[in-house]
């Protein structure tokens, strides 16, 4: 422990109460990562403060000190954006877990940001409500997580992404003042600090209120099941579906490993044999959803799909549903250990890049499953490997980056929904160009001049604010304390 963490301990103690201030070893390995295993880094130290006015307390204690924090949510990230820093303090949002008002009126929700994703919606549900992102992780991830990463989830085709559903945020600043951006209408003026926020993944300040839009219910929901021979196939169905004019709620594909994996694991009895299928839910007013269900039933049988099953009963809808939410965990069962890649193509280059990356998997004898939002083209594809079998890491490490090329090269991008963190800031100057990266640097410089909040994630190496790149006569502090360094 370091003499600035060791000075810090009796000060978070009286902000949090000493048995919300962690500083045993051992149990501050619990936070030594997110979903992302394979990078790890115990914290120094972990808060765990339960109103916003203690964690302003605890981040002006940090800036104060000069201490670096990081602020955790559930820990489900895949990319490393709640990984501690070693010298620094975490602050774990857990404790912050209250709705704070469900205004059936003007249809929102103001909750705090240890609150998970799907209690949202239940606690919206009695007044014909929900919350519309909706990540496969939402039974256990926090929202202020969603905000941090601009989560997405099934339903995001149509329903849009979290910072289309967030209104009002309230944050403590770097430097440890609390306050407020946007005013809960949605419709401020001005810069839209909400938007710059939202996706920042915890490098701009710490979320301690939010502010959501709430959603009617649908009358109707239809869930239909559609198998095809082919991955291809199918990505010519879904192509088909929106060129028809019709925007369905959710539309995911699995491949015939991810639904090998899926049958082992939940036995969900997708149709036998098939090499990919396709799931596109429809939701809205019951004649226009009925329009459209007959609309895309006849364009998935058009591109060839061998067994159509249609429901609209929720319990039989859930079944559809199963094998497909159960995917990431269920590839488990057919590996011993997967990546969990995240990338985005145009929706009309998905057939290309797909057999791309079956040719990269042939290739390094790594198998990939594909699991995908197919209607806004983001692939996650799981590219399984065996970590006792040496050198397999290595390998599935490298087809992981040749997939993101590939993805790159069809005019996509290196994240869709899972954030860069530090699994993909050495990505970041493929995607951006220095100019790109140094205007954004200019916006973090903004909210969070000394470099302490959530350091050494997004930004391929990082930089302090208002350092120039290039040559120095001497090298900063930092540089020679190992703490960064100048791209
Ligand atoms: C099985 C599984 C399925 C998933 N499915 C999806 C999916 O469908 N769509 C999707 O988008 N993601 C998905 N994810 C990824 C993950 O669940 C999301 O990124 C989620 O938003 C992370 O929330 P969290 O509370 O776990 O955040 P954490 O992992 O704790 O943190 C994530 C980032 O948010 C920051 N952060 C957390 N809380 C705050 C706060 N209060 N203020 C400021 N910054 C904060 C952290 O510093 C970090 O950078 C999945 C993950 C798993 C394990």
């Amino acid at each position: 422990m370091t003499t600035a963490i060791q000075a810090l301990v009796p000060r978070m103690q009286s902000i949090c109460g000493p048995g919300n201030v962690i500083t045993d070893p051992l149990e501050l390995r619990t936070y030594e990562c997110d979903g992302l295993t394979s990078h790890r880094s115990v914290p120094a130290l972990a808060v765990l403060p339960a109103t916003a006015e203690e964690t302003a307390a605890v981040v002006a204690a940090c800036a104060a000190a000069r201490v670096p924090f990081v602020a955790r949510g559930s820990g489900t990230g895949l990319s490393g954006g709640a990984l501690p820093h070693k010298d620094g303090v975490l602050i774990v949002m857990s404790r912050m877990r209250k709705i704070i008002e469900i205004d059936p009126v003007s249809r929102r929700a103001v909750i705090e940001p240890g609150v998970t994703n799907l209690s949202v919606s239940k606690a919206a549900a009695p007044f014909g409500l929900f919350y519309a992102p909706d990540p496969s992780s939402q039974v256990v991830c926090s929202v202020g997580g969603n905000v941090a990463e601009n989560s997405g989830g099934a339903h995001c085709l149509k329903h849009g992404f979290t910072v289309h559903h967030v209104t009002g945020l309230q944050i403590v600043t770097p430097s440890g003042e609390l306050t407020w951006l946007g005013d809960g209408t949605g419709v401020s003026t001005g810069y839209d600090l909400v938007g710059a926020f939202t996706g920042s993944e915890g490098t701009l300040g710490v979320v301690t209120k939010i502010v959501v839009k709430l959603m009617p219910l649908p009358q109707v929901v239809h869930t239909l099941l559609a198998a095809y021979a082919t991955t291809a196939d199918g990505g010519r169905a879904v192509s088909d579906i929106i060129a028809a004019g019709v925007m369905p709620a959710a539309i995911e594909m699995m491949d015939a490993l991810s639904i090998e994996a899926a049958e082992a694991a939940v036995h969900c009895n997708y149709p036998a044999g098939a090499g990919a299928v396709l799931i596109v839910e429809l939701d809205g007013p019951a004649a226009e959803v009925e329009a459209e269900l007959a609309t895309v039933r006849s364009i998935c049988e058009a591109a060839g799909a061998t067994e159509i099953r249609a429901a609209d009963d929720p319990a039989e809808r859930a079944v559809i549903w199963a094998g497909r939410k159960s995917a990431f965990a269920a590839v488990g069962r057919i590996s011993p250990s997967f990546i969990v890649q995240d990338g985005v193509v145009p929706r009309t280059s998905l057939g290309a890049v797909l057999a791309q990356i079956a040719s990269l998997s042939e290739a390094a004898g790594i198998r990939v499953a594909n699991v995908f939002h197919a209607g806004d083209g983001n692939l996650h594809p799981l590219v399984l490997y065996d970590d006792s079998v040496p050198g397999q890491e290595a390998a599935a490490e490298e087809v992981s980056g040749q997939i993101l090329d590939a993805c790159l090269e069809a005019g996509g991008s290196i994240t869709g929904e899972h954030g860069v963190g530090v699994d993909k800031s050495r990505y970041m100057p493929k995607m951006f160009t220095p100019t790109d990266l140094d205007t954004m640097q200019l916006l973090r410089c903004a909210f969070d001049p000394a470099s302490l909040c959530n350091p050494g994630k997004v930004f391929p190496t990082p930089r302090l604010c208002g350092e120039v790149p290039g040559r120095r006569r001497a090298p900063h502090p930092a540089v020679a304390a190992g703490q960064a360094e100048i791209f």
